[in-house]
């Protein structure tokens, strides 16, 4: 006993990379896989650091910290957003490289994970000043990225007018229009139909197909939310469509609960674009009690480390669908799956995003542009299987859901990586 306390003490002490690397290891060693396959998909192929001076609108000079991240390029150009954030660390940003090789992996599309951040804060700075620091990252990084290399794509606090500069000062870069440089651009600019939305688009469909597994119907269930960012504030839009009723929602600076169902056009309307909203309440509560609520469904729709081995006791939810990337530690993971809560991993979850941007890709390349509707029935198709997917290696494997998805999602980038001959 004294053992396992330590056991997990320790577990719970890793950071992000570290507990991303022994989940890695645990699928690799279910399925299999040598030594040296864990030795080379433990940390990026790639990492390069930058140092992009921008000259700010009071006349000084800030020197602001990047990074782009590659995982793993076996199975294709690597692929992932960049975020704007004034945590952003480089082992974060290299287990975000490592998840989305494992979404890629899961939803079957032709890529390898990266993932880009840089240390600042957006909400605290001008449109222009966003906008130098945008072209200034891309200059930095120009040589590494690319259509056929890596291509970026929004996170947390980057949106399609970044990815329009983004693409425009990646073109002048290399003097020929590249829209296959970037996704997530504005529609005029080669963007997709349905890009914007698709995260929460994804995780709407895996809360579906979990709900029902556990006998629950979407008409009525209680469902909350933390974080009103991109995902949040579709997945609150589209939860109450379907008849959901919507108890509770959350920005960094706190939350709002009503058990009778909260007004989300309201919300959504009066929300900045930073998804800041709770500030025009008086009767918050904090984040911490909103993810403690009594509810059906549970979506961590803002940030890491979220639900812990401290608070995974006191979760109320029949089921966690993580549209964050990250929000749950390993330690916790475990300790909701043997309360018998369904957790819907990140990388499968929020994979809703990657494949459109796959979509918008395709259309780049081939330069004829498709419809809402093909779009999203494509979407819907991709993701029903991969819930399937992981979900059946759950049960078959007896395994936890964040390990089937690792397991699944490893899988090609494990047997392309040996097809090359590098391990
Ligand atoms: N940043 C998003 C993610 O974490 C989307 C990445 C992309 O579209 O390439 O999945």
């Amino acid at each position: 006993m004294a053992g396992q306390e330590q056991n997990s003490e320790k577990e719970e002490n890793l950071n992000i990379l570290q507990s991303t690397q022994a989940v890695i290891k645990e699928a690799l060693d279910k399925l299999g896989y040598p030594e040296p396959v864990y030795e080379l998909l433990k940390e990026p192929i790639r990492v390069l650091t930058v140092r992009i001076p921008i000259r700010m609108d009071n006349g000084t000079v800030k020197v602001f910290t990047g990074y782009r991240a590659q995982h793993n390029d076996a199975v294709g150009p690597t692929k992932g957003g960049v975020r704007f954030h004034p945590d952003v660390t480089e082992d974060e940003v290299k287990a975000l490289s490592i998840w989305m090789s494992l979404k890629a992996g899961i939803v079957d599309l032709p890529y390898g994970g990266g993932k880009g951040g840089i240390v600042c804060d957006p909400r605290e700075m001008s449109f222009r000043e966003l906008e130098s620091l945008s072209r200034g990252y891309v200059r930095a990084i120009s040589q590494l990225v690319g259509p056929t290399k890596d291509i970026p794509a929004p996170d947390v606090f980057t949106n399609s007018q970044i990815m329009a500069w983004m693409m425009d000062e990646y073109s002048r870069i290399r003097e020929f229009d590249s829209p296959g440089f970037i996704t997530g651009k504005p529609l005029v600019l080669g963007g997709s139909h349905g890009r914007e939305s698709a995260t929460a688009k994804g995780v709407t469909i895996c809360i579906r197909e979990a709900a029902k597994t556990k006998g629950i119907e979407i008409e009525g269930a209680r469902v909350v939310i933390q974080g009103f960012g991109n995902a949040g504030s579709y997945l609150a839009k589209f939860m109450h469509d379907a008849g959901a009723k919507v108890i509770g929602i959350s920005d960094a600076y706190g939350a709002l609960h009503n058990p009778e169902g909260l007004d989300i056009d309201y919300l959504l309307d009066r929300r900045d674009s930073f998804g800041t909203v709770t500030k025009l309440f008086k009767n918050t509560i904090t984040n911490q009690e909103l993810l403690q609520l009594d509810c059906d469904i549970l979506v961590p729709a803002a940030i890491e480390n979220q639900i812990t081995k401290e608070n995974a006791h006191k979760i109320k939810a029949k089921i966690v669908v993580e549209a964050a990337n990250g929000p749950t530690t390993w330690e916790a993971t475990k300790i909701l799956t043997e309360r018998g809560i369904l957790i819907v991993p990140d990388v499968l979850a929020s994979a809703g995003g990657v494949t459109v941007s796959y979509f918008e890709w395709v259309q780049n390349n081939q330069g004829y542009y498709w419809s809402e509707e093909e779009v999203n029935s494509k979407l819907e198709e991709v993701l029903v299987k991969a819930f399937d997917n992981v979900y059946r290696t759950s049960r078959t494997r007896r395994v936890n859901m964040r390990l089937a998805a690792y397991m699944v999602g490893v899988r090609k980038m494990a047997e392309a990586s040996r097809f090359r001959g590098w391990v």
